[in-house]
């Protein structure tokens, strides 16, 4: 077999995407408990919506992502990203002129339509009117994994890798009784285990998130007030998510669920139960900037890691990078090759 991916996030679908169209041979090993991807929201948004500006490199890695997730969706037979309006909710009237500003900016007025909205509604609290954002949208993060890895047949094994289990013999890498040219670990915050690669400064940030039932509400429209209010179909909405760089258990928290439960009770005039209350960690960086690129001492082992709060926008266009340096020999950029840091940056 030629190589061997861990862990099957949008990091794991995004690489396996291009060695498959590719037609290279490869296994994946994935245990989902701790998978951030399974319970993210997927608004896609090259946007900053707090500082009204683009996200790094926004703009190309929405085009190559949208085209990426048209692709995959022809070949699973199903559709996986959806564009949706995402309606900004404004906090105070001075809102309004940073929205036009930032409207007319360049590559911003791709995605900021300049009107402010003004006229109250009956399910949602706009006291100083919304803005609203096109050509965004949102991932299906649960159907693109788990019918992509249908795909697989037995090349996907659901277990735990087990890092004492890998031999490292003349012919490749040996993991039980399968050899392979290379392994990609795409483990996300599961990387802190992970004994090759845990010296990257992976920090981690807890995000907890609501899944909700309310009937009367649209479907067609993402909302962003603190949190984001995301329609899932059937009445069911996604609500969050919160941010904790302190705790980095996976332990639901009461705290996150008040913070959550008071915003919905602030924007919305609707009855609503709740259905779900869960929690991941997100793989951020300490430099914000992802992780990719081959291990400095072992010549087959390669990571494709910290993407943050930004998973759907960023995996796309990221595993092209990582394909074009393993198979075509083609640089990385700095910015996001691991070698920025050394072995010896271990303590965060
Ligand atoms: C609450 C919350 C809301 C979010 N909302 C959004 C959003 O709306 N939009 C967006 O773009 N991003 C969002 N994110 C961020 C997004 O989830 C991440 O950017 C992205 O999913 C990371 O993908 P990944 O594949 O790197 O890691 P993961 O999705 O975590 O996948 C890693 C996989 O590897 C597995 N694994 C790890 N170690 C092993 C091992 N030893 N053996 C076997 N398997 C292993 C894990 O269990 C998991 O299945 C959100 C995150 C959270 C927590």
């Amino acid at each position: 077999m030629d190589t061997l991916i861990i862990g099957f996030g949008i990091a794991g679908v995004s690489i396996a995407h291009q060695l498959r169209r590719n037609n290279i041979p490869f296994h994946v090993i994935d245990s989902p408990e701790n998978s951030s991807s399974l319970i993210a929201g997927g608004v896609m948004n090259p946007t900053v919506l707090k500082h009204y500006t683009m996200a790094w490199e926004g703009k190309k890695f929405s085009d190559y992502a949208i085209q990426f997730y048209k692709e995959i969706s022809n070949i699973i037979q199903y559709n996986v990203f959806e564009n949706f309006k995402i309606n900004r909710i404004f906090h105070s009237l001075g809102e309004h002129n940073e929205w036009i500003v930032a409207a007319d900016k360049n590559t911003l007025d791709f995605f900021l339509n300049k009107d402010i909205h003004l006229n109250p509604l009956r399910e949602i609290n706009t006291p100083y009117g919304y803005g609203s954002l096109k050509n965004v949208g949102r991932l299906d993060f649960k159907n693109i994994i788990n019918k992509y890895k249908l795909l697989f047949g037995t090349n996907y094994r659901r277990e735990v890798f087990k890092y004492s289990k890998l031999q490292f013999i003349k012919e490749g890498i040996k993991y039980k009784n399968d050899l392979y040219k290379r392994i990609i670990f795409c483990e996300g915050y599961g990387m802190k285990e992970n004994p090759f690669f845990n010296y990257l400064p992976l920090i981690g940030n807890k995000g907890e998130m609501l899944i909700i039932k309310a009937p009367n509400l649209s479907q067609n429209i993402i909302w962003k007030g603190r949190f984001f209010i995301v329609p899932l179909g059937q009445s069911r909405f996604w609500i969050g998510a919160t941010f904790d760089d302190s705790d980095k258990t996976t332990n639901i928290s009461p705290t996150a669920k008040n913070d959550l439960l008071l915003e919905l009770e602030e924007k919305l005039n609707i009855p609503f139960e709740i259905e779900c209350h869960d929690v991941q960690i997100r793989p951020t960086v300490i430099d914000q900037r992802p992780l990719l690129g081959l291990h400095p001492e072992l010549k087959n082992l390669y990571i494709f890691n910290g993407l943050g709060a930004r998973g759907s926008l960023m995996a796309p266009h990221l595993s092209k990078f990582l394909y074009d340096y393993i198979f075509l020999n083609k640089a990385l950029s700095t910015s996001i090759d691991i070698r920025r840091f050394t072995l010896e940056k271990k303590e965060i």
